[in-house]
């Protein structure tokens, strides 16, 4: 990609060399919305893999760089997209607002979380009932339920009605006060959890993807991966098991940009992730704020203010592919 880019040198480097390599503004593009609305904006590069994650300080600075370059730029709103706002979370970067000679102005960033969050919801509203399966009466396991989206995705499942949440993550405590705030859920381990799901939502931020037993998973079963990296394999699609890349979403035109042929979408000129759209939306309607910022507060109605604008604007959540679905319902 840095080679296609006319960065022949970065292409040839290594390892250490993209440990230090600066955060590039590497394109700039005009979004048009249904509603005849046009944005302006600019895509960064701030190189991360997961073998980073060990070394603080390069995940330090890739995320503080790359703000502080946005800012620079004079972008009002920018989204820093799922693994760089885990970074920025899970090193609490709150409190280095100082980098270099800028002071970063947080009212200009978000993670992009609410408009994953409702994305991901719909996406099992949408899908389920394709497959034959009754929310009213469904297990929707949620595979990271304390985290950001998790414990969001689970409040709107719980205000939709599903038949049970089955809440799911390593430490018990977050996922007990997430219980006791729902009122409702059932904390269980991994397994346990797929053995009874019909529905699985992967939102668990795994530097790479686990491996299960497909074994287990009752049939139909519908799992939503929004982790990224990719919570799963997609080895375990088909034979009664259909995964769905969970929060992504596909804009209603051509994006004029390539940045999204790096991230393995089918569609790489029209899907994005929903955090970065998340920036788009709060341009097009003006929202100059963090909107979606720190760990667990992601409200329902922000959810839905976010949703009625990603319709409105022209995105729409990625389904089941037609013959999928129709392989799965009853006669
Ligand atoms: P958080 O860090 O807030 O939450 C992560 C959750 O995963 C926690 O509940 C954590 O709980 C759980 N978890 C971590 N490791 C494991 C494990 N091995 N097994 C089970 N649970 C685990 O993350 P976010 O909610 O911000 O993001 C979640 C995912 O969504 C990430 O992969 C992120 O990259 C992706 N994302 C995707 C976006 C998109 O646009 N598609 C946008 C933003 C994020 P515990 O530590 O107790 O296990």
């Amino acid at each position: 990609m840095a080679a296609s880019l006319g960065y022949p040198e970065y292409a040839e480097g290594d390892f250490e060399m993209w440990c230090v390599a600066p955060p590039q503004l590497v394109e700039t593009v005009k979004v048009t919305s249904p509603t005849g609305k046009v944005i302006e904006g600019a895509y960064i590069d701030s190189v991360f893999v997961p073998e980073m994650l060990s070394r603080f300080k390069t995940a330090k600075r890739k995320v503080l760089s790359a703000m502080e370059l946005a800012q620079k730029n004079d972008i009002a709103i920018t989204a820093l997209g799922g693994f760089t706002s885990i970074i920025f979370e899970n090193l609490n970067l709150l409190k280095e607002q100082q980098i270099r000679n800028t002071k970063l102005q947080w009212e200009r960033f978000t993670t992009g979380n609410t408009h994953t969050a409702w994305v991901i919801a719909q996406q099992v509203v949408h899908n389920a009932p394709r497959l034959g399966i009754h929310l009213d009466r469904a297990k929707v396991a949620v595979v990271g339920a304390s985290g950001d989206i998790g414990s969001a995705v689970c409040r709107w499942l719980q205000r939709q009605g599903v038949g049970e949440l089955l809440l799911v993550a390593r430490r018990p405590q977050p996922l007990l006060d997430l219980q006791a705030e729902l009122g409702s859920g059932r904390v269980l381990e991994l397994n346990e959890a797929l053995a009874e799901a019909d529905v699985v939502i992967w939102v668990a931020s795994l530097p790479q993807g686990l491996s299960i037993d497909a074994d287990l998973l009752p049939r139909p079963c519908l799992m939503i991966d929004g982790g990224y990296p990719k919570n799963l394999d997609s080895r375990f699609s088909g034979d009664g098991v259909h995964v769905i890349k969970g929060g992504i979403v596909e804009f209603w035109q051509d994006l004029g940009w390539q940045m999204m042929e790096m991230a393995d979408m089918a569609n790489p000129r029209r899907q994005l992730f929903a955090c970065f759209a998340e920036a788009m939306l709060l341009e097009f309607e003006g929202i100059h704020t963090n909107f979606s910022w720190g760990r667990n507060n992601i409200t329902l109605a922000n959810m839905d203010r976010i949703g009625e604008a990603s319709l409105r604007h022209g995105f729409r959540a990625l389904a089941l592919e037609p013959i999928q679905a129709a392989s799965l319902i009853p006669a």
